[in-house]
């Protein structure tokens, strides 16, 4: 395409000089007129009546007549071409009016403005063209537009401008047009059909408008929109949709076979409050690097020799929340491929990352789901792989589960379970029990644990069942305050009931739940205070795994658990941790032996060792022990040969109704009486 560059659109554009074209026609005509009247007067003259011809009167008369006739005709034709001359000077001076503003528009318009011509010449351009695209006047007379438009974008501008020259145009375009530095524009173009004489299009009226900011403007809020902002990966909304589509290939080509990838940091929420919200940035900043050049170069690896499937992209590697991250990695033959991607993605988080010039060391459980075994949505597939990445986390962190669905009922039911808590919390389901904490050398009821129950219309339900699911809930909470208070309560009327020296006292259990609340210490002292409980006969009891989680924080909760002046033991222990020297820095007076040593001791001679061993060392740290779980009488008799002080157990008594403690309280009263004349405790406790 070249381009004619007419006058009237040249480069240069000179306002028609329209006094200088009038006055030389004023010249013209006014010396046609002048000549012409010249001419009348002329004639006129000849038709005076003091003017006669010679010879024939009468011819001389009608001649006269003749000329008069002409000489007015004349001078109407005269009149009429003044009149025509004036009528055109103002259309002319109105048309120049219209070009002038017209130059004034177009000039300083800040769209750009184009005409081109039938064959898409250019035939005028609008000064911002130099502005918005860099080229001047002259460098565009010397190009075509059309080669400048991006070559992925020259079939619709052709598209858009043929229809133009036929429905007079109107149709608004959006394309990429090159600047004079290299860089591509967005431009915004309506057309306008400019009709001939002959009713056909003579070209186009372009008006074009740089969007190209706007369009990067949008680009980068669509970018938010499906992007985290911390790590810039994919959001959850563009995962699902990506996995959405895998799903689609899967269900229309059997041999596509996907794997979704749940991977939740272990502990993260430790480093984030221990290091800081900043470091805790930048940990996850650094975690979604590593796994991004992970997931790459899996691609390679889970493709292996067959590159020719490659029919639904690479991995996608999204941050759906917090320290979650998923993958969708697509083309793996087998659950296996999805396993042994995980093990190398865990290896790769298992290198140390420095935070803060520390070193810190992670570890992730992941949850895979494979294509197939699943549903056919989205959200389905992404909770799926949650569920499985849970039950990662309970079997002890580290670890990748692949999703079956037993998984899905179990979580199903876990979710009914969670609704049920709730209501009987409501409904006032939950019972306390109480368990006997005997003495081992006279057999004498010291005190007692509290121990809920669930009474459900269909039957009771032990702990075991919903203590744990209570806990992650943090149903636990109110449910404990309530059974502190009713504990204090019973405790406070048995000791009246049944005074000793020293009274009665009462164990309360303590959830990982409420050992993390900040205020636990003021929370247990309002109940204390509210019930008149004099806290030196209130034991709270801490699991193993609880105390030495979080060994400094542990110290410090301890510490004002200790201050209230209650008694604090470490319960289960031997489950755990099980470090004697670091249980020398927690205040505790008491070591409950788990009831799994206790049921092991008098068959196993290692853990009848490993009893008498604990026993020792918690006497050497001054601790007490209660031995959990005795059933038999030889159990109870090693570990009064060993000098355990306290037990607990079937033996002596399963956990009770309060109303039942009362009796046993009678019992042993009236047994106490019996021991002085020779009979045994034990058997006096209702089994
Ligand atoms: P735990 O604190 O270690 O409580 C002792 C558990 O051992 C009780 O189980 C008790 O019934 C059981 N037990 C006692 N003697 C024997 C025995 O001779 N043989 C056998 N096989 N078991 C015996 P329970 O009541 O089912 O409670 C289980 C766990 O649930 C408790 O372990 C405690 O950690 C937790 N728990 C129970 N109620 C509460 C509560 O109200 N709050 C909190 N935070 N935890 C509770
Ligand atoms: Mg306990
Ligand atoms: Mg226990």
């Amino acid at each position: 395409m070249t381009d004619h560059s007419q006058p009237g659109f040249s480069a240069h554009h000179t306002p028609i000089p329209i006094r200088q074209v009038e006055g030389r026609e004023w010249w013209l005509w006014g010396f046609a007129v002048a000549v012409t009247l010249v001419l009348t007067c002329g004639i006129l003259s000849l038709t005076f009546p003091g003017f006669h011809l010679p010879g024939d009167d009468f011819r001389s008369q009608t001649l006269k007549e003749w000329v008069r006739g002409l000489a007015a005709l004349v001078l109407l034709f005269d009149i009429y071409t003044v009149y025509q001359h004036l009528q055109l000077q103002r259309i002319r001076r109105r048309l120049a009016e219209r070009e002038r503003l017209f130059h004034l528009i177009t000039e300083n318009a800040a769209d750009m403005i184009a005409v081109v011509d039938r064959q898409g010449n250019r035939l005028y351009n609008s000064p911002a063209y130099k502005k918005i695209l860099g080229y001047n006047l002259e460098e565009l007379a010397s190009t075509s537009s059309f080669e400048q438009v991006h070559p992925d974008d020259r079939a619709r501008v052709l598209q858009v401008a043929q229809k133009a020259y036929f429905t007079s145009g109107g149709e608004s375009l959006e394309y990429r047009i090159r600047h004079k530095d290299g860089s591509w524009r967005v431009l915004e173009s309506t057309s306008s059909a400019i009709p001939g004489p002959n009713g056909k299009a003579d070209g186009l009226v372009i008006v074009s408008r740089d969007i190209t900011e706007r369009k990067r403007a949008e680009a980068l809020l669509d970018h938010r929109a499906f992007h985290d902002g911390l790590t810039n990966l994919p959001n959850r909304a563009l995962f699902l949709d990506r996995l959405q589509r895998a799903i689609a290939v899967s269900q229309r080509h059997r041999e596509f076979k996907f794997g979704v990838l749940f991977i939740d940091i272990d502990k993260f929420k430790v480093f984030n409050d221990s290091l800081g919200h900043a470091a805790g940035d930048d940990l996850l900043i650094q975690i979604a690097r590593r796994l991004t050049t992970c997931i790459r170069s899996a691609d390679t690896f889970a493709r292996g020799t067959d590159n020719s499937q490659s029919t639904a992209g690479d991995n996608t590697l999204a941050r759906p929340g917090g320290d979650e991250f998923v993958v969708l990695a697509p083309e793996l033959r087998d659950p296996s491929d999805a396993i042994r991607m995980s093990e190398r993605l865990q290896q790769r988080l298992a290198i140390p990352f420095a935070v803060k010039g520390c070193e810190i060391v992670i570890t992730a459980s992941i949850g895979i789901v494979f294509s197939g075994s699943s549903s056919a949505d989205a959200e389905d597939v992404l909770r799926d792989a949650e569920i499985a990445m849970y039950r990662a986390k309970h079997a002890g962190k580290a670890r990748c589960e692949v999703f079956d669905n037993a998984m899905q009922a179990d979580a199903v039911k876990r979710l009914q379970l969670e609704t049920d808590l709730r209501k009987a919390l409501e409904y006032d389901e939950f019972r306390v029990h109480y368990q006997p904490l005997v003495s081992l050398q006279d057999t004498r009821i010291v005190g007692f644990e509290a121990l809920t129950r669930w009474q459900r219309p269909q039957g009771i339900v032990m702990p075991g069942e919903f203590i744990s699911v209570a806990d992650e809930t943090g149903l636990i909470l109110p449910m404990n305050r309530q059974l502190l208070r009713e504990a204090c309560q019973q405790i406070r009327r048995w000791q009246s009931l049944f005074p000793s020296d020293p009274p009665l006292y009462m164990s309360v259990n303590v959830t990982a739940k409420q050992f993390a609340q900040p205020d636990l210490d003021s929370q247990i002292k309002e109940i204390l205070e509210q019930t008149g409980m004099d806290p030196s006969w209130v034991d709270l009891e801490i699991t193993e795994n609880i105390a030495m989680g979080d060994a400094e924080r542990s110290a410090i909760v301890l510490s004002e658990l200790k201050a209230l002046g209650v008694r604090l033991s470490i319960d289960d222990f031997g489950t755990g941790y099980s470090s004697l020297s670091r249980l020398q820095r927690f205040p505790v007076d008491t070591l409950k032996i788990d009831r799994s040593f206790i049921a092991g001791m008098d068959s196993d001679p290692e853990t009848h060792e490993i009893v008498r061993i604990i026993v020792i060392l918690a006497h050497n740290l001054g601790l007490k022990v209660v031995a959990e779980g005795i059933e038999n009488r030889e159990q109870m008799e090693m570990l009064k040969h060993f000098g355990c002080e306290l037990g607990q157990g079937y033996l002596f008594s399963r956990p009770v109704a309060a109303d039942m403690v009362v009796q046993l309280l009678a019992s042993q009263h009236a047994a106490r009486e019996g021991l002085d004349q020779g009979s045994t405790v034990p058997h006096s406790f209702p089994r």
